[in-house]
């Protein structure tokens, strides 16, 4: 059931208040601000990096350089601002020396992300970048493969369209991913505006279906000539 407004902001306020007390990994001990997340939570869009860098975490805000800073561009280009949608991270703690994080950490704080995506309930989540996508999406594919087409799955125990995208830290570096990411960009007004998601029909669940109509006893050729 959805929330109000109210409800939502207050669950988040608590939820953003348990995540700067964490010490659920060792992250805990080298971060200096828990980097929650900010935007808007109604936001339809959420979008979920990597982790904090060295000035979201002085900050304990997320995408705050140069990043950052050109995903609002881009977002502006289509009409949209940083106001209106929700920024997030995989891991709320900033890895030492910016390295890789490790899966004991990612264990500790993906509830976090699904229990945002749960309260916010929005339509489209962004995955920005390998990490975050290969762990929304459950598939290992890279980035350039599924890049720029959209996903329909189940977060935070409801269906959402999950649309990986280059991170703008690739984009600043190369510009053919700028504009890559830009065109890609491009598709999120459309699936604002268009039907909402549905979620495909679990695969076991087909399966199931199709054996038990195998197993099922048939009508034989006279019954089926009843209902002509
Ligand atoms: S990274 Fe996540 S689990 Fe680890 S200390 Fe920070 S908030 Fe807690």
């Amino acid at each position: 059931m959805s929330l109000s407004s109210e409800e939502r902001r207050e669950r988040l306020v608590d939820l953003y208040q348990e995540v700067q007390a964490c010490t659920r990994c060792p992250l805990h001990e080298t971060r200096t601000e828990a980097v929650f997340g900010a935007g808007d939570a109604d936001a339809d869009v959420i979008f979920v990096g990597e982790a904090p860098g060295a000035e979201e975490d002085r900050q304990g805000l997320p995408f705050v350089g140069r990043a950052g800073q050109l995903l609002g561009e881009l977002l502006e280009g289509i009409g949209m601002s940083r106001q209106e949608v929700f920024i997030a991270n995989v891991l709320k703690s900033r890895p030492p020396e910016n390295r890789d994080p490790q899966p004991l950490e990612i264990e500790a704080c993906r509830p976090y992300l699904f229990e945002q995506v749960r309260l916010i309930e929005p339509r489209v989540v962004c995955t920005l970048g390998n990490f975050a996508t290969k762990l929304l999406s459950g598939n290992p594919a890279g980035i350039t493969r599924v890049r720029g087409t959209p996903q329909v799955h189940e977060l935070g125990g409801h269906a959402v369209f999950l649309l990986p995208l280059f991170h703008p830290a690739a984009a600043l570096r190369t510009p053919a991913v700028k504009e890559t990411l830009r065109g890609d960009l491009a598709t999120l007004p459309g699936l604002l505006a268009g039907p909402p998601p549905v979620p495909a029909e679990p695969i076991e669940a087909a399966i199931r279906e199709e054996e038990d109509a195998a197993a099922a006893p048939q009508p034989d050729a006279d019954q089926l000539d009843l209902f002509g």
